[in-house]
C-alpha cells in the first residue's frame, strides 16, 4: 500500500483510539468492549454466518448438504481451483465491508483480516504467496485504499505468508453491482493484466477479496494468474453471497 494511505489509516486509527479510549468499542453494534481483541462483541459474532466445510467445494456457496457441489457448479467452470469464504454475506457482514470499505474505517478492515486468518489457520490451509484484485486507477483515487490490498496485506502479517502485487486493472469498468452476470463477464473481459513476472511454478496463491458475489472479477483475475502455471489458485474472501445471483 502507498505509504500516504497507509499515513492517512493510521492518523485515522488513532484519532478514533484516542477518542474513545480506554473502551474498544464493538464493530458491529458499538458496544464497549473490555479486553477484546477481536472488536467484535458475542451478539455481534453470533450474527455472523461462519462457514464450517459444508461448502460447494468450488464456489464456496454455504450449502450444507453432503455432495459438497453447488447447482450451479456442476455446469460452471471457474479458473481458479477452489473458493473459500469465512461466512455468509448477510446483515452483519455487509455491514463490516461497508464500514471499511467505503467509510475508510481501517480498525474493521483489521477485525476482518483476523476473522479471515483464524479460518485459514482453523482449515489448516497451505498457501506459498498472497496477492488481491486491484482495482482501476480512477477508483483508487476515489477510494483512496484499495480494500482486498488492505486485507492481503494484514493476512500477510497475520500469517506470515508473503504477499505480491502481481495484478493490474487496465480498464475502467461499472460496477459489477448493476450488471447482469452476461454484463459482468463481458464487462471484465482484458480488464486485467499481470503486473509483476513472478515465477510461480508449484506455488499455490491464494487470491483475496472482500466478497464473492457471482465470482466473475474473482474469475477474471484467476485467469491472468494462470498464466504465470501456479500449481493451485484459491480465491479467498471474506464473505460469500448466500445465493449466486444470475
Ligand atoms: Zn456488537
Ligand atoms: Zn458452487
Amino acid at each position: 500500500m502507498k505509504a500516504k494511505f497507509k499515513e492517512k489509516f493510521n492518523q485515522l486509527k488513532t484519532t478514533i483510539f484516542e477518542t474513545f479510549y480506554p473502551g474498544f468499542s464493538c464493530d458491529g453494534c458499538g458496544i464497549e468492549l473490555k479486553n477484546n481483541s477481536l472488536r467484535l462483541c458475542d451478539d455481534c459474532l453470533a450474527k455472523l454466518i461462519f462457514h464450517n466445510g459444508k461448502t460447494c467445494r468450488f464456489c464456496g456457496t454455504n450449502i450444507k448438504e453432503k455432495e459438497l457441489v453447488c447447482e450451479r457448479c456442476k455446469s460452471t467452470h471457474y479458473n481458479f481451483d477452489s473458493a473459500i469464504s469465512v461466512c455468509d454475506y448477510n446483515e452483519l457482514s455487509a455491514y463490516l465491508i461497508k464500514s471499511f470499505k467505503f467509510d475508510g474505517n481501517y480498525y474493521v478492515g483489521e477485525t476482518i483480516a483476523k476473522l479471515m486468518a483464524k479460518y485459514f489457520k482453523v482449515r489448516k490451509i497451505k498457501a506459498d504467496y498472497l496477492t488481491f484484485v486491484p482495482l482501476g486507477e480512477d477508483r483508487l483515487k476515489d477510494r483512496g485504499f484499495n480494500q482486498s490490498q488492505v486485507l492481503a496485506e494484514l493476512l500477510s502479517t497475520e500469517l506470515n505468508i508473503p504477499c505480491i502485487d502481481l495484478l493490474r486493472k487496465v480498464k475502467e469498468t461499472p460496477k459489477q453491482s448493476l450488471l447482469s452476470m452476461k454484463e459482468r463477464f463481458e464487462n471484465l473481459k482484458d480488464a486485467f493484466v499481470v503486473k509483476e513476472k513472478a515465477n510461480l511454478k508449484g506455488k499455490t496463491i491464494i487470491l483475496i477479496d472482500d466478497v464473492f458475489t457471482t465470482g466473475t472479477t474473482l474469475n477474471e483475475c484467476s485467469l491472468i494468474v494462470k498464466k504465470l502455471k501456479p500449481e493451485k489458485i484459491i480465491a479467498f474472501t471474506f464473505a460469500k453471497t448466500i445465493k449466486l445471483e444470475d
